[in-house]
């Protein structure tokens, strides 16, 4: 049984404005999941949409049996099973710490005997066992957020939200904040979404990662699935700082438009996860073959660009930063900029080098990215014509 799911879900603002387009998300019992994408893609749309803040114009929410959203039905957020945790603590400063937890027990007229236990016990659960009567004021920063945390558990709800709830610590803090959260949802055994813009905290911490781009999800799926087999060049370029390249497949050989990079068929992958987008379009996915001759695009990870210093070498390292196991390079070759974070590599900037290209993901051409890439190239020459 799935805890949350989405079915076909759009949101449309008032103006027109799709936030949500044709989402469709399965997330298990006890399952945590992270939701990641550029600034803008949707993330805070889609956890309000679940949480009940605002009403999907297409599709239905389910939260483990009942219909939340669509198909005729709204639930109220408070009626939704749900704890909740944003960016910014939301901790009363005129309650102190043992009040502010209770408010939802409260709210669900739970006797007083019960609220005290079950206060302290969630206290307890979050580190900060005995804290009740603790002004807020006189919390640090993490403190404050383990209290929202506390609250959003205490009411045993079915599935926690979190909105950036990490984000505004500094590290160390934030580090271990992250390593408790993920260590109490999973004895609680609570199903969680949790929204994120940092691409790291999203790997380490969750079952799935969902990559959301304006409001469509691009994919889904484990950590090392979308690492190892993105489903689109924004995937790979979005999670992994890839390099695209467009370029020519022949005799199995990918040749770079204009540029002189060749990699060879053995060096070359197409294999990959489900493309969630072509599924929202109800498109077939196109199978993704290295044989044949036609043009595509290349993902190329910086795990994958190998960087041999060369007195002679066509590309010059722009800059590199200490990394334990090997620097990491950004390369200037001609108009092309590379990164480069090869295991062993040790490069000063300023270095003359060559770039050897190690393993590489072969991606068709995404038909409507070309038609808006040349559209909008045209324009410049149509003005000056
Ligand atoms: P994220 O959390 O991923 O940064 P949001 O879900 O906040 O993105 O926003 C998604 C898109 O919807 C953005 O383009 C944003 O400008 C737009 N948007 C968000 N809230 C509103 C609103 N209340 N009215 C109109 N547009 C909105
Ligand atoms: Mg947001």
């Amino acid at each position: 049984m799935s805890s949350v799911s989405l079915t076909s879900v759009s949101l449309a603002y008032p103006g027109g404005h799709l936030g949500l387009a044709d989402v469709d998300l399965d997330i298990g019992d006890g399952e945590f999941v992270a939701l990641v994408g550029p600034s803008g893609s949707g993330k805070t749309t889609l956890l309000r949409t679940v949480a009940g803040f605002i009403s999907p114009t297409a599709g239905t929410v389910r939260i483990g049996e009942t219909t939340v959203a669509g198909a005729g039905r709204d639930v109220e957020p408070e009626r939704r099973g749900l704890g909740m945790v944003f960016q910014q603590h939301a901790v009363w400063p005129h309650w102190n710490v043992g009040r502010n937890v209770e408010y939802p027990l409260r709210r669900a007229g739970v006797g007083r005997a019960e609220r005290t236990r079950r206060v302290a016990e969630a206290l307890e659960l979050v580190g900060l066992g005995g804290a009740e009567r603790r002004d807020p004021a006189t919390l640090s920063g993490g403190q404050r957020q383990r209290v929202a945390i506390a609250r959003a558990i205490v009411g045993r709800p079915r599935v926690l939200l979190l909105d950036e709830a990490l984000s505004a610590l500094d590290e160390p803090l934030r580090d271990r904040l992250r390593l408790e959260l993920r260590a109490l949802t999973r004895s609680l055994g609570l199903t969680v979404i949790h929204v994120t813009h940092d691409r790291s905290e999203a790997l380490a911490l969750a079952d799935r990662v969902v990559v959301l781009d304006a409001g469509r999800v691009q994919q889904i799926g484990t950590p090392s699935e979308l690492v190892d087999r993105p489903a689109s060049p924004f995937v790979a370029r979005f999670i992994s700082d890839a390099a695209v390249l467009p370029g020519r497949l022949s005799g199995g050989v990918f040749r770079a438009s204009g540029f002189p990079i060749e990699v060879p068929a053995e060096r070359l992958s197409a294999e990959r996860s489900p493309d969630h987008r072509a599924r929202a379009h109800r498109d077939p996915a196109h199978p993704v073959h290295v044989a044949g001759e036609r043009a595509v695009e290349i993902a190329v990870q910086p795990e994958h660009v190998r960087v041999v210093p060369d007195p002679a070498g066509p590309a010059v390292v722009e800059s590199s930063l200490f990394g334990r196991s090997g620097d990491e390079l950004v390369v200037r070759w001609g108009e092309l900029r590379l990164r480069s974070r090869a295991s062993g590599a040790r490069c000063a900037a300023g270095e003359r080098v060559r770039v050897e290209i190690d393993r590489a993901l072969v991606f068709e051409p995404d038909p409507a990215q070309h038609a808006a890439h040349a559209s909008s190239q045209a324009e410049p020459a149509s003005v000056g014509a």
